[in-house]
C-alpha cells in the first residue's frame, strides 16, 4: 500500500519514530483488532487504536447507552444515550479517524460464536467485567493462539496482563483457576469505580495492541500490572505459567471452548 499525503500528515508522529516509520504505520493500518466491550475500557483502548490507525477496529457489545455510563465509557455522549454502544462508538470512531474500518458486533459473546468471531483478528482485547466472558475470551484466544489484552478496574484499583498461554507464558485460568462464587467479587455498578481509571488501565491496553503489532519493546505477558490509583503505585508481580493448568499446562483438560458468559455489563 501507499500512503495517501493525508495520511503521511496525519501519522507523521509515529512515522518519525524509527521503531515505527513507514513500515510500522503500514503495520498498523493492516492490522484487526477486537475489542469486547464498548465500556470503560473498551472506549480509551479504541479512540486510542483509531487515533493510531490500527486499520480494523471491531467492537463486541449488546449493550445500549445508559447515562450511568458517561462518568467514563468517553465513546459515547450525552446525545447518543438509549443508542446501542457499538453504534454510538462507530460514530465517534469514523468521526475520529475515517481511515478506520469498525466493525460493530452488537451481539452476546458465547462459547459457540465466540471463535468465528475471533479469527480473523490479529489480538484481542477483553474490558468485559464478569469471569464468565473472561473464560471463554480467554479459552477461545488460547486455542486460535491469538495475543489477548486483559484489563480490569474496580474502585480505585486497576490491572493489566497481556496473556498467550500458548507460549510459555500464564492464561487467565492460570492466574485464576477457578471463578469465585457468585456474588463475592463485586461488580463496578455494586461497588463503583473511579471513572478515570478506565483512562490509566484502557491506555495501557492500547500500548500493549501496538506493541504487539509493531513487534516493539516488552510485552507484558509474564507479569501483572497493578496500579492502586490512591497510593500512586503501579507494581508488576511476575505470574508463572501453571504447569497443571487446565488449558495452556501439560496434560490439559480443557479441549473445546465452553461455559456461559454473564453479560452484565462493559465495565
Ligand atoms: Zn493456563
Amino acid at each position: 500500500m501507499e500512503f495517501r499525503e493525508d495520511q503521511i500528515e496525519r501519522y507523521s508522529r509515529h512515522i518519525i519514530l524509527k521503531e515505527v516509520g513507514g513500515s510500522g504505520q503500514k503495520k498498523l493500518l493492516q492490522s484487526k483488532v477486537l475489542i469486547i466491550g464498548a465500556g470503560g475500557l473498551g472506549s480509551p483502548v479504541a479512540l486510542y487504536l483509531a487515533a493510531a490507525g490500527v486499520g480494523t477496529l471491531a467492537l463486541a457489545d449488546m449493550d445500549n447507552v445508559d447515562l450511568s455510563n458517561l462518568q467514563r465509557q468517553i465513546l459515547h455522549s450525552t446525545k447518543t444515550v438509549g443508542k446501542p454502544k457499538v453504534l454510538s462508538a462507530h460514530e465517534t470512531l469514523t468521526d475520529m479517524n475515517p481511515d478506520v474500518r469498525v466493525v460493530p458486533i452488537q451481539e452476546r459473546l458465547t462459547a459457540e460464536n465466540v471463535t468465528s468471531l475471533f479469527q480473523d483478528y490479529d489480538v484481542i482485547v477483553d474490558g468485559s467485567d464478569n469471569f464468565g466472558t473472561r473464560y471463554v475470551v480467554n479459552d477461545a484466544a488460547f486455542f486460535l493462539k491469538k495475543p489477548l489484552v486483559s484489563g480490569s478496574i474496580l474502585r480505585f484499583e486497576g490491572q493489566v496482563v497481556v496473556l498467550e498461554g500458548y507460549r510459555s507464558t500464564p492464561c487467565y485460568r492460570c492466574l485464576y483457576p477457578e471463578a469465585p462464587p457468585p456474588g463475592l467479587v463485586p461488580s463496578c455498578s455494586e461497588a463503583g469505580v473511579l471513572g478515570v481509571l478506565g483512562g490509566t488501565i484502557g491506555t495501557l491496553q492500547a500500548v500493549e495492541v501496538i506493541k504487539i503489532i509493531l513487534g516493539l519493546g516488552d510485552v507484558l505477558n509474564d507479569r501483572l500490572l497493578i496500579y492502586d490509583a490512591l497510593s500512586m503505585s503501579f507494581r508488576k508481580v511476575r505470574v508463572p505459567k501453571d504447569p497443571n493448568c487446565p488449558l495452556c499446562g501439560k496434560n490439559p483438560s480443557i479441549r473445546t471452548v465452553s461455559g456461559s458468559t454473564d453479560w452484565a455489563c462493559s465495565i
